[in-house]
């Protein structure tokens, strides 16, 4: 018998992909995909402007980076574009974060910090996650 465990995550909230340009990228998904885009933002705490693109099942995020230094320059420069992280949803997120690291689970930063659309965010070491980078994310109240 497998003791009961408990379900940490929800459905997928988005699958972040780094692009280099967000409004040629979005030509792709709007005018060849027809998807609809939710909205774009500037973040610029974190050197980044920021695409939604809705499906019936998440979103997806478009991430161009507008600084010099950050993950996506770097995932740029190494990999290209592409799929750079998957966001799941979660319910009580701060409280989430320590029971994971109870379990072992390092994560990016020490704690929660505000994303896009308001949302509070957090992400799981790719060490911790078999080579994903995992982005936890709870829905602003
Ligand atoms: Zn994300």
């Amino acid at each position: 018998m497998r003791d009961e465990i408990e379900k940490v995550v929800e459905e997928i909230d988005h699958v972040g992909i780094a692009v280099n340009d967000i409004e040629e990228t979005l030509t792709f998904y709007e005018k060849i995909l027809g998807m609809k885009k939710t909205g774009v933002q500037t973040l610029e705490d974190r050197g980044l402007k920021v695409a939604f693109l809705e499906t019936s099942q998440g979103e997806l995020e478009l991430l161009e980076p507008i600084s010099d230094d950050n993950p996506i320059v770097r995932h740029l420069e190494r990999r290209g574009e592409g799929i750079q992280h998957l966001a799941f949803k979660v319910k009580n997120i701060d409280q989430r974060i320590e029971e994971l690291k109870t379990k072992g689970v390092k994560f990016l930063a020490e704690e929660a910090r505000p994303g896009a659309g308001g949302k509070k965010i957090i992400f799981i070491h790719p060490g911790s996650a078999h080579g994903v980078l995992i982005e936890l994310c709870e829905e602003a109240d």
